[in-house]
């Protein structure tokens, strides 16, 4: 089976030649945008562009980020940390922040 993907372009593969090697694609709404360093166990930052916040799926690859976005978890996880930083909630086992 085979989960919805967000689609994607401007994917930035690693290059071999710098010290740094990043990953990162925008999804094609230009809403999200995905970036990990080439670095074992770094996880992929989710970045929901308009705000400029970061959501944290800790997953582990570019497929993954691209289910979590169409899958409307990612605008599930930006809301709660909406609601989170405008003190609306006392705890919520849901948000990531709390
Ligand atoms: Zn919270």
């Amino acid at each position: 089976m085979t989960a919805a993907l967000a689609p994607v372009d401007k994917v930035m593969l690693p290059s071999r030649s710098g010290r740094r090697e990043c990953w990162s694609a925008v999804t094609t709404d230009g809403t999200w945008s995905f970036e990990r360093q080439e670095l074992p166990g770094t996880p992929w930052a989710v970045t929901h562009r308009p705000t400029g916040i970061v959501v944290d799926p800790w997953v582990g690859t570019l497929t993954d980020c691209r289910a979590y976005v169409a899958s409307g978890e990612a605008q599930r996880d930006l809301e709660r940390i909406q609601a989170h930083e405008r003190g609306e909630h006392e705890r919520d086992k849901a948000c990531p922040r709390c």
